[in-house]
């Protein structure tokens, strides 16, 4: 069934977005767990007209726009825009915080204040974010929000895979002007749909990006839990917990359970491990190059920068391509906000820009037979200590993926599993520290004379 997205979840090219499943006419596809903890269409009756549309607003299918030219039609003529490659347009980029919510939200709150001035100036009647259930199933989902209180409940990351599929129905069904968030897969999505939706071309006047160097599966928090010695059955976590006396990057996550269980667990004491190693990330993720969501009207981020991540209390940077979400950002109201120059934007992020350019270029041409299109051309890295990394990342992500999803569920069991490949990564960091140590302090010394 080539023409419908079934074949791209074959192809592994699904990320589970869940707008197929809203958008099929013919109502055929439900979005479902795999093995893996991720989402995928399913067909619940055999599709009789092989109509496409699912693939059409597929972000992965390849057969739409991709994020350039979605970009360049929503706000290439909007008067004052600029355009990097790495960010895509934007109109203006800030840093900052919202005293009121930054303790609650992951960074500085500026996603969670932004939502809900949407709603209070009028700009929209519902926001779509996402939230915790309770339900051990489906620990987050994307909702319907009418109040700022609600919104607030929304509050914070949700590292765990989510779906759009019925929040979508629900704005083809109600009308009314809708605010939804989303990573830049799903936000392209959407932007997809909307070419060939009026409901939701009319109906979805904001859209807020958050910038996104990987999705993960279920089985990651799965993993997390285990690690942090969970034992009942966990019924909510959250994953950016602020401590006084840490830096902001060090952050934790708690888990509740079923019988009244709490634990916590810090980003240094194995967060980091599987995060940056890219365990159970979907395949989907190793061809994504969009870090920015440069097809949102605004993007949120942590302040990855060192005058911001000392501060255990969360920053956010904020980059704006709408000017009515502009003009709003610009009053200012209940947030201290500055401009902040565009290349500090791109340097917080330097580490995914890296993942979705260079280490994207290496996937594609190794992977040359299934490669979707992109727009970064396949390229052969000629540091050999960068291909070893990827490589080995590579390979650390298909195993935890594997082995969580075939049963084999025991944390520490995993590591060891990962033992060999985690060394020969640090000897390939360490090899890589000392080639560039001329070169970082030259750039270091430069920074210095220039009394940055
Ligand atoms: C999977 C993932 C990967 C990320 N990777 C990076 C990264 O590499 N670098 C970086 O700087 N930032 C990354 N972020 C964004 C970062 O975690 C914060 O969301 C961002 O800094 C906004 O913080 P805030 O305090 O302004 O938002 P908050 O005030 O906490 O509000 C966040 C809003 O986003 C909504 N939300 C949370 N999770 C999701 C989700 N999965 N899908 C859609 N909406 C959601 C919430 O409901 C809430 O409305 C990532 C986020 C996710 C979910």
């Amino acid at each position: 069934m080539k023409s419908s997205v079934i074949a791209n979840v074959a192809e592994h090219l699904c990320i589970g977005c869940g707008l197929c499943a809203a958008f099929c006419p013919q109502g055929i596809l439900a979005m479902e767990w795999n093995r893996y903890g991720e989402y995928n269409p399913v067909t619940v009756s055999p599709c009789t007209t092989e109509c496409g549309l699912c693939l059409k607003a597929c972000p992965f299918s390849g057969t739409g726009e991709n994020e350039d030219t979605i970009g360049e039609r929503l706000y290439g003529a909007v008067p004052g825009i600029r355009h990097r490659s790495e960010t895509g347009y934007y109109l203006a980029s800030y840093v900052g915080y919202s005293e009121k919510h930054r303790a609650t939200s992951a960074s500085g709150g500026m996603a969670t204040w932004l939502l809900e001035a949407l709603l209070a100036e009028g700009v929209v009647d519902h926001v779509i974010c996402v939230a915790p259930t309770g339900d051990p199933e489906r620990l987050f989902s994307f909702r319907v929000f009418d109040t700022p209180e609600e919104v607030r409940t929304g509050a914070g990351s949700a590292y765990y895979p989510v779906e759009l599929s019925g929040v979508v129905k629900q704005i083809l069904e109600v009308p009314g002007r809708y605010a939804i968030t989303g990573l830049p897969c799903f936000v392209k999505a959407i932007r997809l749909a909307q070419q060939r939706n009026k409901k939701l071309r009319g109906r979805i006047v904001v859209t807020v990006g958050l910038v996104c160097g990987q999705l993960k599966s279920r089985e990651f928090t799965e993993y997390i839990a285990a690690l942090a010695g969970v034992r009942g059955e966990v019924t909510g976590v959250r994953y950016r917990g602020k401590n006084p006396d840490q830096p902001a990057s060090n952050y934790h996550y708690t888990f509740t359970t079923s019988d009244g269980e709490e634990q916590r667990i810090f980003w240094n004491e194995g967060i980091s491990e599987a995060w940056t190693n890219r365990w159970f990330t979907p395949k989907t993720c190793s061809y994504c190059d969009d870090v920015f969501a440069e097809c949102a009207d605004a993007t949120c981020m942590d302040a990855w920068l060192p005058e911001y991540s000392r501060d255990s209390r969360g920053t956010s940077l904020l980059l704006v391509r709408s000017p009515a979400v502009q003009e709003l950002v610009e009053r200012r109201q209940g947030i201290s906000l500055d401009p902040i120059p565009v290349e500090r934007v791109v340097q917080s992020q330097s580490g995914v820009i890296a993942v979705k350019r260079q280490h994207l270029a290496y996937r594609l041409y190794l992977d040359r037979e299934g490669a979707p299109k992109k727009r970064v051309a396949p390229s052969r890295p000629k540091n050999p200590l960068l291909r070893q990394e990827i490589a080995l990342k590579e390979r650390m992500r298909v195993v935890s993926r594997d082995r969580w999803g075939a049963g084999e569920r025991d944390a520490e069991h995993l590591r060891g599993a990962m033992g060999q490949d985690l060394k020969r990564l640090a000897v390939v960091r360490r090899l890589s520290k000392i080639i560039t140590f001329p070169v970082r302090t030259l750039r270091y010394l430069r920074r210095a004379g220039q009394g940055q």
